[in-house]
């Protein structure tokens, strides 16, 4: 199995409720080592250029308006095959439909205020952690 990198974030609902902690927690217990991290609150033009790929769909003025409600951690994941290790802590978009255990289905209040973000393959990863991370800010 390969060593990978994955980006997270989580979301304003989840620093709101001051869930970073309980959050990190469930990744570090999955294997998953944070190696960049940096709390920040997005501009629109950040949240629109980071989720463009759903600018088509009727819930991305509301998604924008979300991720810039308050405060995100910016993480940057390192594990074994991380992509999908984090995937399966997060568990599915919609809470209602999560397994037992993930952050989503114990943590999200919504499909749209979910908690976390992880990327969805290797090649978005690189192309997240490019957007809101320099090399030197990333360190194992
Ligand atoms: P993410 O990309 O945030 O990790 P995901 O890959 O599980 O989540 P996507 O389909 O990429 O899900 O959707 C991106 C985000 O848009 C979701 O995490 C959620 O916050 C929001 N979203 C997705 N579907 C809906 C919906 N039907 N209604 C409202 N918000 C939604
Ligand atoms: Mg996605």
């Amino acid at each position: 199995m390969a060593i990978e990198r994955t980006f997270s974030i989580i979301k304003p609902d989840a620093t709101r409720r001051n869930l970073t902690g309980q959050i990190n927690a469930r990744l570090e217990a999955a294997g998953l080592r944070i190696v960049g991290q940096k709390r920040k609150q997005l501009t629109e033009a950040e949240a629109k250029a980071f989720y463009a790929v759903h600018a088509a769909r009727p819930f991305y003025n509301d998604l924008v308006a979300f991720m810039t409600s308050g405060p995100v951690v910016l993480q940057v994941l390192e594990g074994e095959n991380a992509v999908a290790a984090n995937r399966e802590v997060m568990g599915a978009t919609n809470p209602a439909d999560a397994a037992d255990g993930t952050i989503r289905k114990d943590f999200a209040e919504s499909i749209e205020a979910n908690s976390v973000h992880g990327s969805d393959s290797p090649e978005n990863a690189a192309i997240e952690i490019s957007y809101f991370f320099a090399g030197c800010e990333i360190t194992s």
